[in-house]
């Protein structure tokens, strides 16, 4: 029998675990990430990848990639009773151009899935200490007090997989989910669907500005039309009932007739590429972690495709949990860092899970992308001409103010092996007016830029030290699992 011995076994090479790999590979960990299929997920499935996250994947190098197959269509979305129909722009809770550049370097792209997956695997196998499996499902998991086994069946038998860690990123019907007997809660399954992938020249009947979601008003709810590559390949939705209609009962000419009528265009070539069906369900779990064990991504939360919430929430949370993961098993940071991954993602969990629920037709939606830029620095651009949020290292960041010079001192004495470096910067005033620190004072930076602490002048020598240890230990008395950090 193969044994194999891994810091961290992830399961699943989605958005969520192919992300927390990546983080954990960065710092340095010896990742084993196993998928059950034997190739990528040859489906669009989310086409926006929001502000932030491609703030997390420039901050990796890999924003060229992404926007290599990106559309070139807005972030609003659009309404109307037909696409060669008159309508109109409708927010979707991404920002525009303008909005994001006030905000961040970068802007939010629409980028299917099965283009981001690829650039996510290409980086993951580049980083030394990191193995990658396809075709290798996890049957069974057990942990004690010492670590995790895993059985992983594969074309050849079942292996076996001992790992300090197991992130169960294995989706919506997590098997590590199930292994550690965690629940689900929410309203459940809101809305069945039935999703028509098809190729056809639907771009010529369109006018400017482009747009990356297309709503048909309808009697009843309406139908959606979305592209999904650079060419000609889209996605059309309704609404339908499973209870007393089957797949069956849409053969391919009424597919075509209902592509084209969504369309307005009676005569639009269209070819059917695939058909199915999936609900539109809105759960999270119980606890994102039982000891050795973590959740991320649907995993964890299962959000419906409103808000486009659901790729985005499982890469920041496999951002989140690989860093800190990484630093644990580096010797930089207690365990105790790892309680603040439940306490810090399950609220956004909660909050993305809930207004998947309700829809854009119920609520404003227009400033929900501030959301996920809240607990990070605020961007500015240097006269350098790099971002505040280009200073973050892979360690903890000190940005002082042009007067802070021995804020650097006091980094420089936190030196030491084995310790989380601390490379302290001064900015210039202006910078430091938009972080809130002043021409003496600093901010102390984790490397996914959330701010920990704050200090308007130079304290004492040992300040640093203890806010230091505090984010290395999780000495955050303010948060709770059901309310932000106080902190900052
Ligand atoms: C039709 C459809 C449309 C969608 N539209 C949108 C959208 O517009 N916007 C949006 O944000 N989200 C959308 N989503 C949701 C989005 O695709 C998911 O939220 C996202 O993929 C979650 O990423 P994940 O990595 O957590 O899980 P997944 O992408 O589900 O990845 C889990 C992986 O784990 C593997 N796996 C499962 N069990 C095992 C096991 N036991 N062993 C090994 N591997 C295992 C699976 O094969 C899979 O590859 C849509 C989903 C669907 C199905």
């Amino acid at each position: 029998m193969t044994i194999t011995r891994t810091d961290v076994l992830v399961v699943g090479a989605g958005p969520a675990g192919l992300t927390a790999a990546i983080a954990l590979g960065r710092a340095g960990a010896h990742v084993t990430l196993v998928e059950r299929r034997t190739a990528l997920s040859p489906f669009p499935r989310a086409t926006g990848v929001s502000l932030r996250t491609m703030e997390l994947l420039r901050a990796w190098g890999l924003e060229h990639d992404i926007r290599a197959g990106a559309l070139d269509v807005g972030t609003d979305g659009w309404i109307g009773p037909a696409l060669t129909a008159p309508g109109q722009t409708v927010p979707t809770g991404f920002p525009n151009p303008a909005q994001a550049a006030e905000l961040s370097p970068t802007t939010p792209a629409i980028a299917p899935q099965d283009h981001l997956e690829p650039v996510l695997l290409r980086h993951l196998q580049s980083l030394t200490g990191t193995d990658v499996r396809f075709g290798a499902e996890v049957v069974a998991v057990e942990q004690d007090d010492d670590g995790v086994r895993a059985d992983v069946r594969t074309a050849t038998g079942v292996e076996t997989v001992y790992a300090r860690y197991v992130i169960g990123a294995d989706g919506a019907r997590s098997a590590v989910r199930r292994a550690a007997d965690i629940g689900m809660t929410g309203p459940g399954d809101v809305g069945a669907y039935l999703a028509v992938v098809f190729r056809g020249p639907v771009a010529d009947l369109l006018g400017e500005p482009r747009h990356g979601l297309h709503m048909l008003v309808r009697p009843g709810p309406p139908w959606v039309m979305l592209p999904t590559d650079r060419t000609d390949r889209w996605v059309f939705s309704m609404t339908w009932d499973p209870a007393s209609e089957s797949l069956d009962d849409y053969p391919r000419e009424r597919l075509v007739e209902l592509v084209r009528a969504a369309a307005g265009a009676p005569d639009l070539p269209v070819d059917i590429v695939w058909t199915g069906d999936f609900t539109f369900t809105a759960l999270i779990a119980d606890t994102y972690r039982d000891r050795r064990l973590f959740l991320v991504g649907d995993a964890a939360h299962r959000m419906t495709p409103r808000g486009a919430a659901g790729m985005n929430t499982a890469i920041h949370d496999g951002y989140d949990l690989g860093w800190k993961l990484g630093w644990v098993l580096k010797g930089w940071a207690d365990e105790s860092l790892l309680d603040s991954y439940e306490t810090e993602r399950y609220p956004v969990g909660l909050r993305n899970v809930e207004r998947s629920a309700v829809g854009a037709a119920r609520r404003d939606v227009s400033a929900d992308y501030l959301d996920e830029l809240a607990d990070r620095i605020p961007h500015a651009w240097l006269p350098d001409g790099r971002s505040t949020l280009d200073l973050l290292g892979s360690g903890l960041t000190l940005l002082a103010g042009p007067q802070g010079a021995s804020w650097v001192d006091q980094a420089m004495g936190l030196r030491h092996d084995g310790a989380v470096p601390v490379e302290a910067r001064t900015v210039d005033a202006s910078t430091a007016g938009v972080l809130g620190i002043g021409a003496s004072g600093a901010v102390l930076v984790r490397p996914d830029g959330r701010p920990t602490t704050r200090w308007a002048a130079a304290p004492a020598a040992s300040a640093l030290g203890l806010a230091v240890r505090a984010v290395l230990f999780d000495l955050d008395p303010g948060r709770t699992r059901d309310g932000r950090s106080e902190a900052a």
